[in-house]
């Protein structure tokens, strides 16, 4: 069995040995076990399935619901001499009757098949009529609501378990937080499947998040360190994307703007010029990077914060596919957390889904006000035991600085507490630092115990503390959004002085008090 798997890989696809799991999965499937398997992007999924679906008898059938890929899969495969076809919407209707003759004269050894496409009545007829080698399920993940890519259709797969209980299944994804996999295994059935979990550890790509100050003369600093490189640049609203791209464009830059906002034609071509030419820098929202694959793009940095930690991943890794050191780079601010919070608040979604929503932002944040390895928390994420230092994080190279904040931590949070936990970060500063203001007097603020207690720090420094209390879950924000900080059951335990709190040095008080908002 070992030696048909290598003979095939050798003379089918032409590969000299087996990546990491891929020889255990396949003989795992060819002996007729159900298996999952996480792989990260470019890991080699695809011969987990093929190659068994060769060695056993019958086609292989594998349910993708990326139907611009099919096509080019099957091509492929067909160069190889392999007798593989896809079914979907896109064929007419004499080009489908012709798969399907070809199906139940049993003349495939692989079929995709979009999984709208497989739940119908018909098509699950012709499957009882032919002989199935194993169903293979691609991107698993969209059967989660956790994820960005839910698919209903994708819940009722288990249709397959329950019809053809004899063929062996293959689930397969990139996502892998431990949810997401729990998820996958219920919902499609797999409780009884082997896992096999790769690393996602990219170790040629290194990781660096800094403070907010001034985002262009940051950006550019970063860029200087790469010119000439191709890389990614991404930003949260397109008109930031425009602004950007245009600014550095103006400073000599190869930079081009990648939005949904932009016309189909202009998408195109900026891509084009990014994969085929040198050195351009792509100014992008979240819209661009899906099924890009360029392997020289040597830094992706982000202006604003991703939208979890499984989004950052995915577009962090969009770096260094060819092996070679690429950098990581964001840059982040208190004010990024609020608007994150209101972008979620505001959005249509369910209250599951935003709840969801707000974990997934804490758990960013807890990764970019991170003292110690960024690998460690990134792959930690991903239920992965890492442990560092990795050596290729900011904060293994330069372990930051910290400082005993445990006074000025029970100052903030008392402030909120006496204000009643109904203000947001700058009144509250206010407060600490005695501001007399019309608001103050109004709201009978300055009578507070706390009013001007936090006077000997300045502004910049008690936004770091709000930041960092924020990021460590010691405060909360309000769910509708509106920047309001409450208590959190672990605040009580540093309020009753039980608990010390160690900050980055970012928020040492500066008594020499320069006014700078951290944007
Ligand atoms: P995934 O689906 O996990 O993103 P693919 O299956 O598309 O990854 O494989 C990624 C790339 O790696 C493809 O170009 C594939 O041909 C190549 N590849 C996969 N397995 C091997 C191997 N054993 N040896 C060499 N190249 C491989
Ligand atoms: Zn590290």
């Amino acid at each position: 069995m070992i030696s048909s798997a290598l003979d095939i890989l050798h003379s089918v696809f032409g590969y000299p040995s087996f990546r990491g799991q891929q020889q255990a999965v396949v003989e795992h499937l060819a002996e007729g076990g159900d298996a999952l398997v996480l792989m990260p992007t470019g890991g080699g999924k695809s011969l987990c399935y093929q190659i068994p679906a060769l060695l056993r008898q019958g086609t292989g059938i594998v349910v993708s619901p990326l139907i611009a890929l099919m096509q080019d899969q099957v091509d492929a495969l067909r160069a190889a001499g392999v007798a593989a076809a896809y079914l979907n919407s896109s064929l007419d209707a004499q080009a489908q009757r012709e798969v399907e003759r070809q199906l139940l004269a049993g003349e495939l050894n692989l079929l995709y098949v979009a999984p709208e496409r497989l739940l119908t009545g018909r098509f699950l007829g012709l499957l009882e009529q032919t002989e199935v080698a194993l169903f293979a399920i691609d991107e698993a993940h969209c059967v989660s609501q956790w994820g960005h890519d839910f698919r209903p259709e994708y819940r009722e797969l288990t249709v397959l378990h329950e019809r053809f209980p004899q063929v062996p299944r293959i689930a397969l994804t990139a996502t892998a937080d431990p949810r997401t996999r729990e998820e996958i295994v219920e919902r499609l059935a797999l409780t009884e499947a082997r896992q096999f979990v790769s690393s996602f550890d990219r170790p040629n790509i290194g990781y660096r998040v800094m403070l907010k100050h001034n985002p262009r003369t940051q950006l550019m600093q970063f860029l200087d360190g790469h010119r000439g490189e191709a890389g990614i640049v991404y930003a949260l609203s397109r008109k930031k994307v425009d602004d950007t791209a245009a600014w550095l464009a103006e400073a000599g830059i190869e930079a081009l703007p990648y939005h949904a906002g932009l016309d189909a034609a202009t998408r195109a071509k900026n891509q084009q010029r990014f994969l085929r030419e040198d050195g351009v820098v792509m100014v992008a929202t979240v819209a661009f990077g899906m099924g890009i694959d360029k392997p020289d793009v040597r830094f992706v940095a982000h202006l604003d914060l991703p939208r979890s930690m499984e989004g950052y991943y995915q577009e962090t890794g969009r770096g260094g596919r060819d092996g070679l050191p690429a950098e990581a780079w964001m840059i982040y601010g208190l004010a990024d957390v609020v608007t994150m919070s209101q972008m979620i608040a505001q959005s249509e979604s369910a209250d599951e889904r935003k709840r969801i929503e707000r974990q997934k932002l804490e758990s960013l944040l807890a990764y970019a006000e991170a003292t110690r390895c960024r690998r460690e928390l990134l792959l930690g994420a991903f239920g992965e035991d890492y442990h560092g230092p990795c050596g290729g994080c900011d904060n293994c190279v330069e372990p930051p600085k910290t400082w005993d904040a445990t006074v000025p931590a029970q100052k903030a949070l008392s402030a909120v507490y006496r204000s009643g936990q109904r203000f947001g970060a700058g009144h509250v500063i206010d407060i600490l630092r005695g501001v007399d203001n019309e608001r103050m007097g109004q709201l009978d603020h300055d009578k507070l115990s706390t009013f001007g207690i936090g006077a000997d720090m300045d502004e910049k420094g008690w936004r770091s503390v709000f930041r960092q209390l924020l990021a460590a879950g010691l405060l909360a924000t309000d769910a509708e959004g509106y920047g309001i900080l409450r208590l959190t059951v672990a605040s009580r335990d540093v309020l009753l002085g039980k608990q010390a709190v160690r900050l980055r040095e970012d928020a040492k008080p500066v008594r020499s008090a320069r006014r700078r908002r951290d944007s």
